[in-house]
């Protein structure tokens, strides 16, 4: 397969790999640097990520629904949340983020990711 620059689905497909395995990894009680840079980079993302379109929304989104960084868990279901509303406005089925530590951190409990 050739090395070739991304289009816009696999952009988003690697971008949030990145986004949720870097929140899965979030501490349980993150520090006052973490807070911060975690918020700034969520909204960094929304000035520099390169699909004009999708950083415009990203920015919108993240005015009514900020970065929910006081703990992994908040975090992991505010992300879920905020990708599921990419989701919807996509025509995408909606994820349960019930299970969102277990796509991204845990693997499934059927054993399937071992
Ligand atoms: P993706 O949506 O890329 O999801 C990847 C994997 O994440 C899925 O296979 C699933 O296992 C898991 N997943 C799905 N939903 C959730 C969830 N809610 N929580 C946790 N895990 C989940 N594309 C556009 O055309 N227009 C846009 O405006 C746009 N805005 C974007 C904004 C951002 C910040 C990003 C990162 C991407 C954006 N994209 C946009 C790309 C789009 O969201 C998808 O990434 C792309 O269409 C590929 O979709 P996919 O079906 O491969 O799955």
């Amino acid at each position: 397969m050739e090395d070739c620059p991304l289009d816009k689905a696999q952009l988003g497909y690697h971008t949030w790999s990145l986004l949720h395995s870097m929140v899965a990894y979030y501490p349980d009680d993150p520090s006052h640097q973490q807070r911060k840079d975690m918020d700034n980079f969520f909204r960094l993302i929304g000035r520099l990520y390169p699909c004009e379109t999708c950083a415009r929304d990203f920015t919108l989104l993240l005015t009514s629904q900020p970065p929910e960084t006081d703990s992994q868990q908040s975090l992991s279901n505010w992300l879920c949340r905020v990708h599921n509303h990419v989701n919807q406005k996509l025509g995408k089925p909606l994820f349960d983020c019930n299970l969102v530590n277990e796509r991204w951190r845990d693997g499934w409990k059927d054993g399937s990711c071992q």
